[in-house]
Protein backbone atom coordinates (compact mmCIF):
# COMPACT_ATOMS: atom_id res chain seq x y z
CA UNK A 1 0.00 0.00 0.00
CA UNK A 2 1.30 3.05 -0.79
CA UNK A 3 -0.26 6.61 0.56
CA UNK A 4 -3.90 6.55 2.35
CA UNK A 5 -5.68 10.04 1.73
CA UNK A 6 -7.26 11.88 4.63
CA UNK A 7 -9.58 11.01 6.87
CA UNK A 8 -10.96 13.27 9.38
CA UNK A 9 -13.91 14.42 10.97
CA UNK A 10 -15.03 16.94 7.94
CA UNK A 11 -14.26 13.49 5.56
CA UNK A 12 -15.38 10.25 7.86
CA UNK A 13 -17.05 8.81 4.85
CA UNK A 14 -13.58 8.86 2.87
CA UNK A 15 -11.05 6.67 1.84
CA UNK A 16 -9.55 4.36 2.25
CA UNK A 17 -10.75 1.93 4.30
CA UNK A 18 -13.96 2.54 2.87
CA UNK A 19 -12.39 2.05 -0.77
CA UNK A 20 -10.87 -1.04 0.48
CA UNK A 21 -13.73 -2.70 1.41
CA UNK A 22 -14.99 -2.64 -2.37
CA UNK A 23 -12.20 -4.86 -3.34
CA UNK A 24 -13.02 -6.87 -0.43
CA UNK A 25 -9.22 -5.95 1.47
CA UNK A 26 -8.85 -4.91 4.90
CA UNK A 27 -6.31 -2.27 6.32
CA UNK A 28 -5.22 -4.68 9.12
CA UNK A 29 -4.60 -7.30 6.11
CA UNK A 30 -1.70 -5.14 5.04
CA UNK A 31 2.01 -5.89 5.54
CA UNK A 32 3.72 -2.50 3.93
CA UNK A 33 2.76 0.61 3.90
CA UNK A 34 4.68 2.99 2.03
CA UNK A 35 4.31 6.67 3.28
CA UNK A 36 5.63 9.29 0.76
CA UNK A 37 5.65 11.92 2.87
CA UNK A 38 4.01 13.22 6.22
CA UNK A 39 0.94 15.37 4.57
CA UNK A 40 -2.53 14.47 5.78
CA UNK A 41 -3.56 13.31 2.56
CA UNK A 42 -0.82 10.76 2.23
CA UNK A 43 -0.37 9.75 5.95
CA UNK A 44 -3.86 9.45 6.82
CA UNK A 45 -5.99 6.43 7.99
CA UNK A 46 -2.59 5.22 9.32
CA UNK A 47 -4.38 3.64 12.74
CA UNK A 48 -6.16 1.58 10.29
CA UNK A 49 -3.34 -0.20 9.22
CA UNK A 50 -2.44 -1.73 12.61
CA UNK A 51 -0.10 -4.46 11.57
CA UNK A 52 1.65 -2.81 8.72
CA UNK A 53 5.71 -2.03 8.88
CA UNK A 54 5.41 1.73 7.83
CA UNK A 55 8.55 2.54 5.18
CA UNK A 56 9.51 6.32 5.79
CA UNK A 57 12.79 8.05 5.14
CA UNK A 58 14.87 9.27 7.93
CA UNK A 59 14.04 13.02 6.28
CA UNK A 60 10.81 12.68 6.76
CA UNK A 61 10.35 11.05 10.28
CA UNK A 62 12.19 13.92 11.67
CA UNK A 63 9.98 16.69 9.52
CA UNK A 64 7.07 15.27 11.57
CA UNK A 65 8.17 15.17 14.75
CA UNK A 66 10.14 18.89 14.34
CA UNK A 67 8.84 21.11 17.54
CA UNK A 68 5.46 22.34 16.08
CA UNK A 69 5.06 20.18 13.27
CA UNK A 70 1.96 18.60 15.35
CA UNK A 71 0.04 21.60 15.11
CA UNK A 72 0.52 21.90 11.27
CA UNK A 73 -2.79 22.22 9.64
CA UNK A 74 -1.30 19.53 7.13
CA UNK A 75 -0.70 16.63 9.70
CA UNK A 76 -3.71 14.55 11.92
CA UNK A 77 -2.98 14.10 15.27
CA UNK A 78 -4.22 10.16 15.18
CA UNK A 79 -1.75 10.21 12.05
CA UNK A 80 1.32 10.97 14.09
CA UNK A 81 0.87 9.35 17.07
CA UNK A 82 0.06 5.74 14.59
CA UNK A 83 3.35 6.81 13.48
CA UNK A 84 4.85 6.65 16.78
CA UNK A 85 2.78 3.58 17.70
CA UNK A 86 4.41 1.79 14.98
CA UNK A 87 8.13 2.97 15.83
CA UNK A 88 7.68 2.28 19.54
CA UNK A 89 6.64 -1.00 18.10
CA UNK A 90 9.62 -1.75 16.05
CA UNK A 91 7.26 -1.14 12.39
CA UNK A 92 8.41 1.76 11.13
CA UNK A 93 11.07 1.39 8.51
CA UNK A 94 13.05 4.00 8.37
CA UNK A 95 14.92 4.75 5.02
CA UNK A 96 17.85 6.93 3.78
CA UNK A 97 17.58 7.58 0.42
CA UNK A 98 16.81 4.82 -1.88
CA UNK A 99 16.61 0.90 -1.26
CA UNK A 100 14.74 -2.03 -3.18
CA UNK A 101 11.60 -2.72 -0.50
CA UNK A 102 10.54 -6.41 -2.31
CA UNK A 103 11.47 -7.07 -5.77
CA UNK A 104 9.76 -4.94 -8.40
CA UNK A 105 9.31 -2.18 -5.69
CA UNK A 106 12.16 0.00 -4.84
CA UNK A 107 11.54 3.78 -2.57
CA UNK A 108 13.38 6.72 -4.15
CA UNK A 109 13.78 9.57 -1.91
CA UNK A 110 13.46 13.28 -3.72
CA UNK A 111 12.69 15.48 -1.07
CA UNK A 112 11.70 18.87 -2.73
CA UNK A 113 8.11 19.04 -1.76
CA UNK A 114 8.93 17.87 1.97
CA UNK A 115 12.30 16.99 3.14
CA UNK A 116 11.91 13.39 2.95
CA UNK A 117 9.52 12.68 0.09
CA UNK A 118 9.97 9.67 -1.05
CA UNK A 119 8.61 8.42 -4.64
CA UNK A 120 7.55 4.53 -5.12
CA UNK A 121 8.81 2.47 -8.42
CA UNK A 122 6.99 -0.17 -9.51
CA UNK A 123 7.94 -2.92 -12.31
CA UNK A 124 4.74 -3.54 -14.14
CA UNK A 125 3.59 -5.07 -17.14
CA UNK A 126 4.24 -2.14 -19.33
CA UNK A 127 7.56 -1.31 -17.30
CA UNK A 128 8.99 0.60 -14.67
CA UNK A 129 5.79 2.89 -13.55
CA UNK A 130 6.83 5.87 -10.93
CA UNK A 131 4.08 6.54 -8.34
CA UNK A 132 5.24 10.66 -8.04
CA UNK A 133 3.07 11.43 -5.24
CA UNK A 134 3.77 14.77 -4.85
CA UNK A 135 6.83 15.85 -5.96
CA UNK A 136 4.28 16.09 -9.09
CA UNK A 137 1.08 17.52 -7.58
CA UNK A 138 0.21 17.67 -11.67
CA UNK A 139 1.93 16.23 -15.04
CA UNK A 140 2.67 19.84 -15.80
CA UNK A 141 3.93 21.04 -12.79
CA UNK A 142 6.88 18.78 -14.06
CA UNK A 143 6.72 19.11 -17.69
CA UNK A 144 6.63 22.90 -17.62
CA UNK A 145 9.12 22.62 -14.65
CA UNK A 146 6.67 24.90 -12.58
CA UNK A 147 6.24 23.97 -9.45
CA UNK A 148 2.77 23.65 -7.30
CA UNK A 149 3.64 26.22 -4.45
CA UNK A 150 3.97 24.66 -1.91
CA UNK A 151 7.24 23.27 -1.01
CA UNK A 152 10.34 23.28 0.95
CA UNK A 153 13.12 23.60 -1.08
CA UNK A 154 12.16 24.55 -4.93
CA UNK A 155 15.97 23.23 -6.33
CA UNK A 156 14.86 19.68 -4.90
CA UNK A 157 11.41 20.04 -6.44
CA UNK A 158 12.92 20.84 -9.85
CA UNK A 159 15.44 18.08 -9.55
CA UNK A 160 12.88 15.77 -8.46
CA UNK A 161 10.73 15.85 -12.01
CA UNK A 162 14.24 15.08 -13.69
CA UNK A 163 14.73 12.08 -11.31
CA UNK A 164 11.15 11.07 -12.05
CA UNK A 165 11.72 10.52 -15.73
CA UNK A 166 15.07 8.55 -14.67
CA UNK A 167 13.28 5.91 -13.05
CA UNK A 168 10.45 5.64 -15.19
CA UNK A 169 10.43 3.39 -18.55
CA UNK A 170 8.61 6.44 -20.14
CA UNK A 171 7.05 9.65 -19.44
CA UNK A 172 3.85 7.96 -18.91
CA UNK A 173 4.41 6.22 -16.53
CA UNK A 174 5.34 8.91 -14.28
CA UNK A 175 1.82 8.68 -12.59
CA UNK A 176 1.35 12.44 -10.99
CA UNK A 177 -0.04 12.61 -7.26
CA UNK A 178 -2.79 14.56 -7.96
CA UNK A 179 -3.39 14.58 -11.33
CA UNK A 180 -7.06 13.69 -12.63
CA UNK A 181 -5.24 12.40 -15.80
CA UNK A 182 -3.42 9.55 -13.41
CA UNK A 183 -6.63 7.45 -13.45
CA UNK A 184 -7.68 8.23 -16.71
CA UNK A 185 -3.76 6.94 -17.49
CA UNK A 186 -3.50 3.99 -15.24
CA UNK A 187 -6.85 2.49 -17.17
CA UNK A 188 -5.70 2.96 -20.24
CA UNK A 189 -2.70 1.60 -19.52
CA UNK A 190 -4.33 -1.48 -17.60
CA UNK A 191 -2.78 -0.48 -14.25
CA UNK A 192 -5.92 0.76 -12.87
CA UNK A 193 -6.26 -2.54 -10.49
CA UNK A 194 -3.08 -1.17 -8.58
CA UNK A 195 -3.20 2.81 -8.82
CA UNK A 196 -5.53 4.77 -7.28
CA UNK A 197 -4.65 8.22 -7.55
CA UNK A 198 -5.30 10.79 -4.60
CA UNK A 199 -7.57 13.69 -5.32
ZN1 LIG B 1 -0.74 15.50 -1.60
Amino acid sequence: MTDKDVLNERQRTKRPPFELQRVHLHPGDFSDVDTTHARHDHLGCLPSFSRAVIHIQNDELAFARAPGAEQAPTLEQADVAALEAAALENRARRWDGDGGLVPGISLHRVGGHTPGLQVVRVNTRQGWAELASDSAHFDENRTSSNPFPIFENEDEVVAAYERCEELAANNQLVLAGHDPHTRVRARWRGLEDVLVPAE
